[in-house]
């Protein structure tokens, strides 16, 4: 069992602003981040939907979408974050934990 996504981050969040050199989480983004459930598991959503293929999986911590990373021809979870507006994704690759926020273009954290 994984503890919920957004309260891992909030402690984050108080870290950050009490400790002047933490340098992560300066992303404004992460408000957006909510206790999701990956909506399709098994794979990216709209590949899974087409028939299409890809190279690894990141989760969108808005709303639980799985979509396909930018060395993925289709590029799903970059669309994605742009078309709903949900900038943050987690990696969804085992054993990765990292946050990113496609507005910042960087990792903005760990989950
Ligand atoms: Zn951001
Ligand atoms: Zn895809
Ligand atoms: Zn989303």
């Amino acid at each position: 069992m994984m503890p919920p996504a957004a309260f891992l981050m909030l402690a984050n969040v108080a870290e950050a602003e009490s400790a002047s050199s933490y340098r992560a989480m300066q992303c404004a983004h992460v408000s957006s981040i909510r206790d999701v459930r990956p909506r399709t598991p098994s794979g990216c959503e709209e590949c899974l939907a087409t028939g299409d293929h890809w190279v690894h999986l990141r989760l969108c911590m808005t709303c639980g979408h799985v979509g396909c990373c930018d060395d993925s021809k289709n590029r799903h979870a970059r669309k994605h974050a742009g078309a709903d507006s949900h900038p943050i994704v987690r990696s969804f690759e085992p054993g990765e934990r990292w946050v990113y926020c496609f507005i910042d273009d960087e990792v903005v954290g760990e989950i």
